[in-house]
Order: C-alpha cells, then sequence, then structure tokens
C-alpha cells in the first residue's frame, strides 16, 4: 500500500512539475510577444520635495498591458524578463520612452524634472552605456533629467561596478541606489560610488511608528556625512511624513502624494501640489 502511495504521489508531483513548467514556458512565450508587441505602458509616480511640497521627479514603473488579465506588475514578469534576457529589450523600451515622455513634458512647460527609471542588475554591463548614450542623444533630453536606479546588490562587487557607474556618471545622468538598506552593502564602500541619492527602502518607512525611526535617521545621517540626497520611499500617511520631516529627510514618495499614474493623469495632479521645481 505504502508504496503505491509513493508511486502515486511521485506521480502527482512529476505532473505539477510538468505543469508549471508549461506555465512558464507559456509565460515566456507570452512575454517574448508582449515586447515585440509593445504591449507594455508606464506609470509615474510623484516624487516630492518634503520642504516645498513640490514634484521634484517622477518615477517611471512598468506594467504589461495583457488582453485578458489587464495590467500585470513587474514583480510578476521581471524576474522571468531577466532569466530569458528580454530585460535587454524591455529596458530598452522603458529607458526610449520614459526618456521621450519627459522631453515632451518639458516642451509642453509641465516640467523640468527628473525621471528615474529602474535597471536591473542584468542590464547593468559595458554595453549599457552605450544604450543609455544613444537613447539621450534620439530624445534629445538633458542628462541631468533622467535618473537611473540600480540595486544595492550591486556594490558587493566595487571592482566590477565602480568604473561602470563612473561612465555613466561622464554621461550627466543621475545615479540612485534603490530600496537602500535591504542588500547589505559593504558601508565602507559606499563613499567610493559615484552616487547622487540614496532611496530608503519602504520597509524602513513602514516602521518608523514603531522604531521611532532610528534606521531611517541613521541612513539619512550617513548620507548626509556623505554629501548624497536622500529619498524615503513608500510613505503612506501623514504621521510617516511627520516623522521624515522631523528626521529633515528632504524627498520623499509613496502612495500618501499619489500613486503611480499613466502619463495623461500625471497633469490632473499636478495643482495639488505647489508647483513643479526646478532641477536642484
Ligand atoms: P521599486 O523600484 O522599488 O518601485 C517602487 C514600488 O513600490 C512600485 O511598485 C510602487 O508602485 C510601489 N509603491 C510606491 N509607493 C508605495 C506606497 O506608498 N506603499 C506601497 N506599499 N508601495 C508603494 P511596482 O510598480 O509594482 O514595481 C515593483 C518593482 O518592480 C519596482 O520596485 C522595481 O524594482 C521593479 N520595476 C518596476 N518597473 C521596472 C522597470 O521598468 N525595469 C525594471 N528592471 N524593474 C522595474
Ligand atoms: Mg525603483
Ligand atoms: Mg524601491
Ligand atoms: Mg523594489
Amino acid at each position: 500500500v505504502a508504496k503505491k502511495k509513493g508511486m502515486n504521489s511521485i506521480q502527482f508531483y512529476s505532473s505539477k512539475m510538468y505543469e508549471d513548467m508549461n506555465k512558464t514556458m507559456n509565460l515566456e512565450r507570452a512575454l517574448r510577444q508582449a515586447v515585440e508587441e509593445k504591449d507594455f505602458i508606464l506609470h509615474y509616480q510623484p516624487q516630492i520635495d518634503l520642504s516645498s511640497n513640490k514634484i521634484i521627479g517622477v518615477e517611471a514603473l512598468i506594467r504589461w498591458k495583457h488582453p485578458v488579465t489587464g495590467n500585470i506588475s513587474p514583480s510578476e514578469f521581471i524576474p522571468l524578463a531577466e532569466e530569458t534576457g528580454l530585460i535587454t529589450p524591455i529596458t530598452k523600451w522603458v529607458l526610449e520612452t520614459a526618456c521621450k515622455q519627459n522631453k515632451k513634458w518639458q516642451e509642453n512647460g509641465t516640467l523640468p524634472i527628473r525621471i528615474g527609471v529602474n535597471i536591473s542588475p542584468y542590464l547593468f554591463r559595458e554595453d549599457l552605456i552605450e544604450m543609455v548614450k544613444r537613447i539621450l542623444n534620439e530624445t534629445q533630453l538633458q542628462p541631468c533629467y533622467l535618473e537611473l536606479e540600480i540595486t544595492e546588490s550591486l556594490m558587493q562587487d566595487p571592482t566590477f561596478t565602480i568604473p561602470i557607474l563612473k561612465e555613466l556618471k561622464s554621461l550627466g545622468v543621475r545615479l540612485s541606489i534603490d530600496d537602500f538598506g535591504t542588500g547589505y552593502s559593504s558601508l565602507a564602500y559606499l563613499r567610493h560610488f559615484p552616487i547622487d541619492s540614496l532611496k530608503i527602502d519602504r520597509s524602513f518607512i513602514n516602521d518608523i511608528q514603531t522604531d521611532n525611526g532610528v534606521m531611517v535617521k541613521a541612513i539619512i545621517d550617513m548620507a548626509s556625512h556623505l554629501s548624497v540626497s536622500v529619498i524615503a520611499e513608500g510613505i503612506e500617511n501623514q504621521e510617516q511624513l511627520y516623522f521624515l520631516s522631523k528626521l529633515n529627510c528632504s524627498e520623499g514618495q509613496g502612495y500618501y502624494f499619489s500613486r503611480p499614474l499613466p502619463s495623461s493623469e500625471i497633469n490632473k495632479i499636478l495643482p495639488k501640489f505647489e508647483k513643479v521645481g526646478e532641477q536642484r
């Protein structure tokens, strides 16, 4: 009986595995097609100067426009895009679309603000420099209005990362470290990275009322010693904002100000904020 049961469970697991594999293969095929047909959209989330309440930037966040299920969130397809290499054409599309949009906003007189684009560690190679250079050239966006958000994990390999960062920096773009504080970066090396800004991970903002902001304070103090700016991610309520202001956090982003919105809706929320800020 036991043997029979065992065999059944093997069968069960293997058909489950087969099902999963099939799902992944279908998803991969669908994603490949989406890349070809550019079935994506960028939503933009405002970034606010906390002392003036002005918009100083937006972060571009990708969504997959799926004909059946509606928008699919990046956390559901970026990992597969990374595994399959599709992240390269996707990032190219994101950079082109974001730079074009920002240029358009500037020409409309809506801005100037900077636009943040997430760069997967899989894309962080020599040829990223050429890609960014070409797109800036094609869209005619001034480099200082583009910010590349990289992940903290890259900091574990400074001899590889620093030269590429320096070349990117020499193009004139801004560089920030996303989800800062979660990635075990070597603090000793932080000063050698030519970065402009640390994006404090949303988990620290979430904890701010229970830990009295000790973690946020530590990151803000360190950033100020290194002369890099900070932006708090995931501000959801007034209490968190109050705490952050007390800690002299200069910039913030989160649902409290605005969810990420399609480009057509960004114009509508502008009046909510005093006035669009100048590039700092
Ligand atoms: P991220 O770069 O850290 O982006 C911030 C995420 O937090 C976004 O999720 C945003 O919608 C969400 N968020 C913003 N404010 C709040 C808040 O107040 N509360 C909460 N709970 N969440 C908030 P989203 O758009 O689902 O993106 C998730 C992640 O996917 C991003 O995290 C980024 O790592 C990645 N991603 C998004 N777009 C791209 C892209 O174009 N390329 C790459 N490589 N990755 C991307
Ligand atoms: Mg980001
Ligand atoms: Mg983040
Ligand atoms: Mg994240």
